[in-house]
């Protein structure tokens, strides 16, 4: 097959998916900050990249078996992830021992609405590596007509994807 052209990040860092979550997700750069590895796990869930995400999260990072990883890559084959929005973090750069990041992440429902994923996640680093720890569920952003688009275009809700979905 030839090489397939290069893809931009499912994080919506704006780069390269190469020259932002790949890396981190391939296991060939520990993600420096809980920021970062936040963004390798979203990246991780959009892409059905099981074993990142089991081996990123403390609570399983020990114990990665085939067959969840096999589990868990069929349970993400049917969601359908669409957009990240990083909303705050305290701590969690290089130096700290902990960190806490707030995002939501946006993905589409069976039905074919909007769903989201808004959660504050708590982040620990062990030696070189951050692991996602546990988080709280928090509840729904408002998604009003001009709020801005859940995309991460800047624009206005109603002027973006309001009536694309
Ligand atoms: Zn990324
Ligand atoms: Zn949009």
């Amino acid at each position: 097959m030839p090489p397939a052209p290069p893809k931009a990040c499912p994080c919506g860092s704006n780069l390269l998916f190469a020259a932002c979550c790949e890396p981190v997700i391939a296991q060939h750069a520990a993600a420096k900050t809980a920021l970062q590895l936040m963004r390798s796990r979203y990246s991780a869930f959009a892409l059905g990249e099981a074993r990142h995400i089991l081996a990123s999260h403390q609570a399983s990072a020990n114990d990665i078996s085939d067959t969840r990883i096999q589990q868990l890559r069929a349970e993400l084959g049917s969601q359908h992830w669409l957009a990240l929005r990083i909303i705050d973090t305290r701590q969690g750069r290089e130096q700290d021992l902990t960190g806490i990041v707030e995002f939501c992440a946006f993905y589409r429902e069976q039905d074919g609405s909007i769903g989201q994923l808004h959660e504050r996640s708590r982040f620990q680093r062990n030696d070189d590596h951050w692991f996602y720890i546990d988080g709280d569920l928090l509840p729904h952003l408002a998604l009003g007509r001009n709020d801005p688009c859940w995309c991460g275009s800047h624009r206005k809700y109603k002027k973006c994807h309001l009536n694309a979905t």
